[in-house]
């Protein structure tokens, strides 16, 4: 007789549903499991037989063969221990077939208990996809509240659990560990908030428009004068993430980090130290692992001194920024990683870091040679370019005032909402644009806007800033406030 069930593994970076088979055939007995599995699945062999065992089944005699599907992916791990015992109990005739949108995820022990899957969440989401809308999985495994709406989640503790609830419908005795929506993840973003920065307020504005249009941003000063204070700052102003957002986001931290993983509503901010490699960045590696860019994803990517890092590292920054995707090639297959980030990066303007703001030391030649560390791509998809100055506020920082982080939020909120609609209706911030700004862009053409893509910024980073005062079209002045940013970068 033949006995299914569904299950999912982890293949490199992503997740595969892996279909179980199970047949006994009359014969001398015999155990085997086809399919590509690695020796943690061949040693499932003793753990299933002595789960049984433990846990009072009667094992079939005969001859066993598991196949696992698709074959052409090997599997690894222990997780689908739990698959393949229940598809052997349906072959069996103990428990009856089940539905396609049922999944099995967990390691037998030799007593018949379940113990946990690492990274199960990515898994999850991956049986989600797939329409599977009830999971069976060991107890104690922490899991992001939000899975809640998405799906039904039965943990058990025992095999002996499992086959209560299937044949009789008694639930799980405990409940799913949920861990609710953190505050956010420790993730080196700000150690002093806005609220604590006295004046600089055209930084916090240069941060408001970052957040509200995700144009990547690019500050420029000595040191000391408090870009990376500021810049830790930019993951601050974005709203919440939506629970797919938030639940994506965390599959991917969980995949790095493993179960110490938060759960947060709460946008990522990533700083990498500056020695990260090529691999570090986009993501690869043995065993592999995604990338700081798609740690990223649907956050901040903060790049410190982005000089101090090597050129092939910012030259794999290319891909990233352009596709919003990195792909990564491993064992001839290309896995695809999402990589929607804001980059947000500080350096400072020559080597000895004085240029423009007091004695530099540094030949015009070595200052060449340290821009050109950057490549021309990355550096012309930097939307907002910005020298800072030295702030002379005498000014101290008024929590509730116009430059609050909380009056910034709301108008990055209501910018984002602005902008959204607008991209719904389908147009463009060309099209946005009054007959004022329509004549500024055609002088500006040439002589300042020499590309079609510093054109194309120009006019996206003033829609911005139309949509920050609450409006859709585009006015004469929002492309004057857009265009210092450009000044600033030449
Ligand atoms: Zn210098």
């Amino acid at each position: 007789m033949l006995g299914t069930s569904i299950s999912a593994i982890h293949n490199g970076v992503s997740a595969e549903i892996v279909k179980v088979e199970a047949d006994i055939a009359p014969g001398f007995p015999k155990f085997s499991i086809v399919g590509l599995p690695d020796s943690a699945i061949t040693e499932a062999k003793l753990r299933i037989r002595s789960a049984f065992h433990n846990s009072q089944l009667p094992f079939p005699k005969g001859r066993i063969t598991i196949n696992l599907t698709p074959a052409h992916v090997r599997k690894r791990g222990s997780g689908l221990d739990l698959a393949m015992a229940v598809a052997i109990l349906r072959a069996q005739g103990t428990l009856a077939e089940g539905s396609q949108n049922e999944a099995y995820l967990g390691e037998l022990e030799l007593s018949g208990a379940l113990s946990s899957v690492e990274s199960i969440v990515s898994l999850i989401l991956r049986l989600a996809q797939d329409g599977v809308r009830r999971i069976h999985c060991p107890a104690g495994q922490m899991l992001p509240s939000s899975l809640s709406k998405e799906i039904d989640m039965y943990p058990h503790v025992s095999l002996n659990g499992v086959i209560e609830m299937l044949k009789r419908g008694t639930p799980p005795a405990c409940q799913a560990v949920w861990s609710g929506p953190q505050a956010a993840r420790d993730d080196g973003s700000a150690a002093i908030p806005l609220d604590a920065i006295a004046g600089r307020t055209m930084e916090k504005r240069l941060l408001s428009i970052s957040a509200a249009g995700n144009h990547p941003l690019f500050l420029i000063g000595p040191p000391g004068i408090g870009k990376t204070t500021l810049a830790a700052n930019l993951v601050h102003l974005l709203p919440d993430l939506d629970d797919a957002a938030a639940l994506e986001s965390y599959a991917w931290h969980e995949q790095a980090h493993g179960d110490h993983t938060t759960y947060t509503l709460r946008p990522p901010c990533r700083t990498p130290h500056h020695t990260l490699t090529p691999a570090g960045l986009v993501g690869g590696g043995v065993p592999p692992r995604p990338g700081e860019v798609t740690l990223a994803h649907h956050g901040v990517l903060l790049l410190d001194e982005l000089f101090e890092f090597s050129r092939p590292t910012l030259n794999a920054l290319r891909e990233p920024m352009s596709q919003h995707t990195v792909h990564i090639a491993r064992a001839g297959r290309v896995a695809s990683l999402p990589a929607r980030f804001l980059l947000c990066a500080t350096a400072n303007p020559c080597p000895c870091g004085l240029r423009g703001y007091g004695e530099c030391r540094c030949l015009d030649s070595d200052v060449r040679r340290y821009w050109g560390r950057l490549s021309g791509p990355v550096l012309d998809r930097i939307d907002i370019v910005f020298y800072m100055n030295h702030d002379t506020a005498t000014h101290t920082a008024a929590a509730d005032g116009e430059w609050s982080e909380q009056r910034l939020q709301s108008r990055v909120a209501t910018a984002r909402d602005v902008l959204r609609d607008a991209s719904k209706e389908g147009t463009t911030p060309t099209q946005r644009m009054d007959a004022e700004a329509s004549r500024r862009i055609a002088m500006l053409r040439r002589r300042v806007v020499a590309s079609d893509r510093a054109e194309q910024q120009l006019t996206a980073v003033a829609a911005t800033i139309a949509a920050l005062d609450g409006r859709d079209v585009v006015r004469a002045r929002d492309i004057e406030e857009s265009l210092q940013f450009r000044r600033a970068a030449t």
